[in-house]
């Protein structure tokens, strides 16, 4: 006799449990994991999915009731997805019902009428494909005659990273095997896609959160039935049924959007890399500013390490780059957001009619307080992040809950010149028209993109060349190929070095390059003016000088000297509650608990966490810290079990 242990659907069930089953003889062909069944539950019949089999009963097998039957044959999970949210669930410390939801796609079919209704396909611009030159050849081969090893490539903004993995994906349709692009949702754009749908037409297909849950019903189904062999998209496209995964692409593999903020926390990456393991697949991490963790596996060698160093086209070169202080511009009597080369510099690429690109960086801004004068910002002096002005005048460490009133005068230099940063896409926007009056200006920020679809027309707007200045926060950075923009402006190059995270330097450095990166993309020459008041700084230095190599060698050190990750394991607990004693009591209590668990282990905190209040629910976090992935992951186990509040445990 077999049974099947089988968990209820999690449509209807928030049990997190399995339920054994015995397999009557005329179903035993048929049910493997994955499958979905109906089963008696209780006076009723209820839907649920074979997750194991086994031949030992867990209990006397007389009280075991039967499978009734097997249902919607060709909604079986995958079994190699199913092994995957398994391991989700184990990793990260979910539910397996969160976990499978993760994975399976929507059981919703298209209503009749629209399912045979295609995916809007960009159409083809009947551009010939490219040659690769001899930079992207060698990555390809590198890569290519290592597969399935694991490989980073980094490749500098321009280099032509994306004809490497067209290449790829072509190799893979060679020997019958499919891959999976991952793109940060924002770059998701017409211009982007419509390289692919050239080179693969019809086998070509992409989902995107914009998609209803028939649309990517029928994506899902396409690509489970072989009729596709691409499969591009965000990182849930990481879960397309694919039978024969080849190789997974992650296209700017440093983005944040790869961590998913909802349970399961799960980094895309680190599930890819899971994935094709299971499925004997190759994973490619690309970038022109790989994260600390992936450069770090890549230098000992667990991934392939293939470098392009230059740009792809024909006359097209790094930019020039130029720092300007404005320290000094203060000084001199300059008072407004534009130095004076930055000045000069726009009024003669307008003249010209080439396009500017002006970037404000408020990335992770978090209300740190910084001297005009000298340029410091004041940070808490035992965990190297900025310090945050609150409400109450006082400045708050929001790691370990060190604070000091806020100063009149700078600690450093004494002047009186010390505030919280003012300014926004907005202000920049009347700055812009007040001097450069001629100037047709975009702004493009959380208020100008709320509308569906803005972020992509106001983009084709700007690459229709229907302006002449863009303005823009993060969202301007990713991945476009404006070739008519020949300056970029970095207003304040330093804010995000601010927020008040460890990983603070690392997304400076990512985002100057690639806003740097957005520039001399064609033949016309490009530069990049960088605004700073910390012209010193190692990330806006190396950023400057596309230095990447550098920048990882001193932040790797910074990240040892405080066992920060890639170089520690590190995990935040956050407690919330409405009445903020009892979250912070919480949290104390439960510190003091990691902290006698396991002796090896460093607990800081805890403190209010960087957003203290979100939906009248205070916000306590506390970090812990250990050289041991292990030791994070049964100090979990052992909070989820003791915890009386609502919590969220990430392993960061
Ligand atoms: P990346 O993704 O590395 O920033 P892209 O793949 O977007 O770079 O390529 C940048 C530009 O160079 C694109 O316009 C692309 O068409 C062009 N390009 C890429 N490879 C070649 C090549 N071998 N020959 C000519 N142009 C190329
Ligand atoms: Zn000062
Ligand atoms: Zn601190």
């Amino acid at each position: 006799m077999r049974y099947a242990d089988i968990i209820i659907d999690n449509s209807v069930s928030d049990l997190d449990r399995t339920f054994q089953y015995v397999i009557p003889e005329e179903l035993a062909d048929w049910i493997a994991p994955g499958v979905r069944v109906t089963v008696p539950f209780g006076p009723k019949s209820i839907k649920g999915m074979v997750i194991g089999l086994s031949d030992e009963p867990a209990v006397d097998p007389d009280r075991l009731r039967a499978v009734k039957a097997v249902s919607d044959r060709d909604l079986a999970m995958d079994g190699q997805l199913l092994e995957l949210a398994k391991w989700m669930a184990d990793y990260y410390g979910c539910t397996l019902n969160q976990a499978l939801k993760t994975v399976q796609f929507s059981k919703k079919k298209v209503a009749t009428g629209r399912a045979r209704k295609k995916q809007a396909v960009p159409k083809q611009s009947g551009r010939p494909p490219v040659v690769l030159n001899g930079e992207q050849r060698a990555a390809f081969e590198k890569i290519l005659n290592a597969w399935p090893k694991p490989a980073l490539l980094y490749g500098v903004t321009g280099s032509g990273k994306t004809e490497v993995y067209m290449e790829l994906i072509e190799e893979m349709r060679r020997r019958g095997r499919q891959t999976i692009l991952l793109i940060p949702e924002i770059s998701l754009t017409y211009q982007n896609l419509v390289r692919f749908y050239d080179r693969f037409g019809e086998r070509v297909a992409c989902v995107n959160s914009r998609l209803s849950e028939g649309e990517r019903y029928e994506a899902f189904e396409r690509a489970k039935q072989g009729e596709i062999d691409v499969m591009i998209g965000p990182r849930s496209a990481l879960f397309t049924p694919f039978a024969r995964l080849g190789l997974i692409l992650i296209d700017e593999e440093h983005d944040t959007a790869y961590h998913s903020d909802t349970a399961p926390r799960y980094d895309a990456g680190t599930v890819a890399l899971k994935r094709a393991e299971l499925a004997g697949a190759g994973v490619v991490f690309g970038s022109a500013t790989p994260s600390l963790g992936t450069y770090r596996n890549a230098l000992r060698g667990d991934y392939t390490l293939a470098v392009m160093r230059g740009r792809a086209k024909k006359d097209a070169h790094l930019p020039a780059v130029t720092i300007v202080d404005l320290r000094k511009e203060l000084k001199e009597g300059n008072k407004s957001i534009f130095s004076r080369t930055l000045r000069e510099a726009m009024e003669d690429r307008l003249a010209r009619r080439e396009q500017v690109m002006l970037f404000l960086n408020r990335r992770g801004y978090a209300g740190f307080v910084s001297c005009r004068s000298c340029g410091r910002v004041i940070r808490c002096p035992h965990c190297d992040v900025s310090l945050t002005a609150h409400r109450n005048g006082r400045l708050v460490c929001h790691y370990c809950g060190y604070s000091v009133p806020m100063p009149d005068r700078c600690p450093v230099c004494g002047s009186p010149y010390i505030a919280g940063f003012g300014l926004g896409t907005q202000k920049v926007e009347s700055a812009v028209a007040k001097q450069f009056p001629g100037a047709r200006v975009l702004r493009m920020d959380a208020d100008t993109t709320t509308a569906k679809d803005a972020h992509a027309k106001l983009l084709a707007a700007f690459a229709a060349g229907e302006a002449d200045v863009l303005i823009g926060t993060q969202m301007i950075v990713k991945g476009h190929d404006f070739p008519n923009v020949t300056l970029v402006g970095i207003l304040a190059a330093e804010l995000s070095l601010y927020a008040d995270d460890f990983r603070a330097a690392e997304r400076t450095f990512q985002l100057l390059t690639q806003a740097a990166g957005r520039a001399g993309r064609a033949d016309k020459p490009g530069s990049v003016i960088i605004q700073t008041y910390d012209p010193e700084n190692t990330a806006i230095v190396t950023a400057a000088a596309q230095d990447y190599e550098r920048f990882y060698a001193e932040e790797s050190a910074n990240r040892r000297l405080l066992a920060y990750p890639p170089e520690g394991e590190m995990m935040a607990v956050l407690v919330r509650d409405a009445a903020e004693e009892k979250a912070l009591a919480e949290a104390e209590r439960l510190a003091a608990a990691a902290r006698a668990l396991h002796k090896g282990v460093t607990v800081i905190g805890p403190s209010p966490a960087g957003v203290a209040k979100v939906k009248d629910q205070f916000r306590v976090v506390f970090y812990v810290k250990s050289g041991r992935r292990s030791d994070l992951t049964e100090i979990r186990e052992q909070l989820e079990k003791e915890r009386d509040l609502l919590l969220q445990i990430d392993i960061l």
